[in-house]
């Protein structure tokens, strides 16, 4: 099967501006940022969307979680606050299909989005 571009990331065939990598997760600024911090959060399996996830990816998941907060506190967001998203499917405006956690901060926010 082909790579996903986000595999193709985690494998540096795309450069990409990675701010933190491990075993299993890797997070890179968006190329497109919607906030002065934009920060998307993978897993380096390449599980297409939230909907698809299994029972166990459990542990990726939740330290998929733990580790897109330690990002935000080192990148200075833990005081402000800051918004994390999956968009799932279309009507959600999903355009990678491998499961990304966007991390947005450094603005205030509105709710609900558009
Ligand atoms: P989504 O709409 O939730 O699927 O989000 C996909 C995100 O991937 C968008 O915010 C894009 O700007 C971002 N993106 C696409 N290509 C790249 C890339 N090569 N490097 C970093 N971010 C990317």
């Amino acid at each position: 099967m082909s790579k996903t571009l986000f595999e193709k990331i985690i494998a540096r065939e795309i450069p990409a501006d990675i701010v933190y990598e491990d075993d299993l997760v890797c997070a890179f600024r968006d190329i497109n940022p919607q906030a002065p911090t934009h920060v998307l959060i993978i897993p380096k399996k390449p599980i297409p969307r939230i909907a698809e996830a299994r029972p166990e990816d459990h542990k990726i998941l939740g330290h998929l979680l733990i580790k897109a907060a330690e990002v935000a506190d080192r990148l200075g967001l833990r005081q402000s606050g800051y918004r994390l998203v999956l968009n799932n499917g279309p009507h959600a405006g999903e355009a990678v299909p491998h499961l990304h956690c966007h991390l947005l901060g450094g603005r205030p926010m509105t709710w609900p989005p558009g």
